[in-house]
């Protein structure tokens, strides 16, 4: 099979120079705007290298940030979280809307979206012009999943993506960061695989805004899906609160994906209508500075091995001279 030659393709294989066209921030990100995927590609290279120039672009995107809307996708592998993606992004391109796609793998030390699944998954829409989709390790120059991800998403809004699917494999606290990140988080389940109970120990139950019970034309779906009601009945939802749907989908036929997103405009109203959509906003944001002024401050203070600052420090504190905190507030202190 010979894969197309298109720029979405080149970015897939990594065939981008992420260094080159980003003397110009302004420039790169109206070019994004204008659907040059290329473009597109090498911003989110210098997100995910923590480049130089990452400053200069951030400051010149912030003003077109805050229109697109975050729906983010968890669950365990083999649930069919790529399939019912690929049912959401067709759903909204009928729409007219344009569609982002961040596919992260907390577990993947690979970047760049050069992964075969993602490969594949974009040949349907590849030659779209209003379809991005691009893979990430989790890890990125920040450390964390609170680092690359949310400035990987901000290019994508600032690049006038209506819409901006992250998708995640739920592995605990990284997909608990991730629902951290969007508007509305689907957690999907598929019957048999015992997701439900799953879900109920690793503390999934607490970040779904929607519950997708996939795979809905297998045995136990059902069974599932009053699994899923039972616990959630538990969770206590006052008045006023969000109580979360369960949706069935067969995603791999395209079934239950316009009741899922009737399920999310009705979970977007609610967002505006309570002031938590505004909270969530804040909330990201305050974790955004963090993580950037924390990694910032890490990197002024040196503290690896090898810097002479706290090597000097640790000589002491070893030799029992100074105390850690001394030490520590001694090294903040020189930054
Ligand atoms: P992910 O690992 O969660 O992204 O799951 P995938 O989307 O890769 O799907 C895993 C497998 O389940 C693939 O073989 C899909 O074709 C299949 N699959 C996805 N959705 C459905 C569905 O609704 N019904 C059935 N029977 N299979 C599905």
């Amino acid at each position: 099979m010979t894969e197309p030659r298109t720029p979405v393709a080149d970015l897939a294989r990594g065939a981008v120079d992420p260094a080159r066209g980003a003397a110009d921030p302004a420039a790169a990100i109206q070019r994004a705007r204008d659907g040059d995927a290329r473009a597109l590609g090498r911003l989110l290279s210098l997100v995910e290298n923590g480049a130089p120039q990452l400053r200069a672009v951030m400051k010149a995107l912030a003003p077109l940030t805050g229109h697109a809307r975050l729906l983010g996708l968890t669950g365990s592998p083999g649930v069919g979280k790529s399939t019912l993606t690929g049912a959401l992004v067709a759903a909204y391109r009928k729409q007219g809307l344009r569609v982002g796609v961040l596919a992260i793998d907390p577990t993947s030390p690979f970047t760049g979206g050069a992964l075969l699944g993602d490969r594949v998954r974009m040949q349907e829409h590849a030659t779209d012009q209003g379809v991005f989709i691009r893979s990430m390790a989790s890890r990125g120059h920040l450390g964390g999943l609170s680092g690359a991800t949310p400035q990987a998403v901000r290019v994508l809004d600032a690049a006038g993506f209506d819409v901006v699917l992250i998708e995640t494999v739920g592995v605990g606290q990284a997909e608990v960061e991730i629902a951290g990140m969007a508007d509305s988080t689907m957690v999907i389940v598929a019957p048999g695989l015992g997701d439900a109970i799953q879900a109920a120990k690793a503390g999934i139950l607490e970040i779904g805004d929607v519950f997708v019970v996939n795979k809905s034309d297998k045995p136990g779906a059902h069974e599932a899906v009053r699994d899923l009601r039972g616990m959630i009945a538990m969770g206590r939802h006052g008045k006023g609160e969000w109580k979360p749907p369960i949706v069935s989908t067969t995603a791999a036929a395209g079934e239950g994906t316009d009741d899922l997103m009737s399920k999310l405009d009705e979970h977007r109203a609610w967002l505006g209508r309570s002031g938590e959509g505004e909270r969530r906003r804040r909330a990201r944001a305050r974790e955004e500075i963090s993580a950037i002024a924390l990694a910032e401050m890490r990197a002024r203070m040196g503290g690896l091995p090898g810097d002479e600052r706290i090597d000097g420090l640790a000589r002491r504190v070893a030799a029992g001279e100074l105390d850690p905190y001394a030490a520590a507030d001694e090294l903040i202190a020189g930054t």
